[in-house]
């Protein structure tokens, strides 16, 4: 019984089920981005920088890399370059595997993500979307409110950085292989809710930093 427990809780993220209920309540603009693109490639990182953002969060599983990969994806490898030069380096990566406590608590699988990719990997308890505010404040010396979430997942990173006051930016996932069905019914449940958001008019989070109308991206015209 223990041991179907510990499975399911690898394959269910518990946080995510409890803010996708919330989402019918109070938080349903946590479950928008900021900016959404098909990958990283498109978005203006030194206009994000420009906007007063100090550091950047990445998700790494079909943000940065296939999944479970240890190289770049072709189409994110450029962009990340350009983000590590728009912020100085100030810029981690933030897994719920690696560097997670509960499933890397030696931390082996971060030190081999930050020797192959060349960034450090964020050590810490939670699982996304729960927040650990203090985590990332310690590791940039800056407020969460001054920096910006990546990643692919609405109901883990999206939500994990508009709870946080982020700037969030979603991308499209490379590819469906490698994932298990749990999270291939979440994508599904996640695109519905976003249509059913943007339908209903419902818009991100209001950000300090961000004028009415900026477009980070390079496809704006
Ligand atoms: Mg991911």
């Amino acid at each position: 019984m223990e041991k179907l427990n510990k499975g399911l809780s690898q394959r269910v993220n518990l946080a995510g089920v409890r803010f996708a209920l919330q989402l019918f309540t109070t938080k349903r603009r946590h479950a928008l981005p900021h900016v959404a693109v098909e990958n990283i490639s498109t978005v203006d990182w030194r206009k994000v920088r420009a906007a007063g953002f100090k550091g950047c969060v990445f998700d790494k599983d079909n943000t940065l890399t296939d999944p479970y990969k240890m190289c770049f994806h072709p189409d994110a490898r450029d962009s990340f370059r350009e983000c590590l030069r728009a912020f100085e380096g100030r810029v981690v990566l933030l897994s719920n595997s690696a560097g997670l406590e509960q499933y890397d608590p030696k931390g082996s699988e971060a030190d081999a993500i930050e020797k192959k990719l060349g960034c450090p990997v964020l050590r810490h308890k939670r699982k996304k979307p729960a927040a650990e505010p203090e985590v990332l404040e310690r590791h940039f010396g800056a407020k969460t409110g001054e920096l910006v979430m990546v990643g692919d997942r609405t109901l883990t990173d999206i939500a994990f950085g508009n709870s946080m006051g982020m700037l969030t930016v979603k991308c499209e996932p490379f590819t469906s292989r490698g994932e298990n069905l749990f999270v291939k019914l979440a994508r599904r449940l996640e695109a519905l809710l976003a249509f059913v958001l943007r339908a209903a008019g419902c818009a991100p989070p209001d950000h300090p930093l961000v004028q009415a109308g900026t477009d980070f991206t390079f496809t704006a015209s």
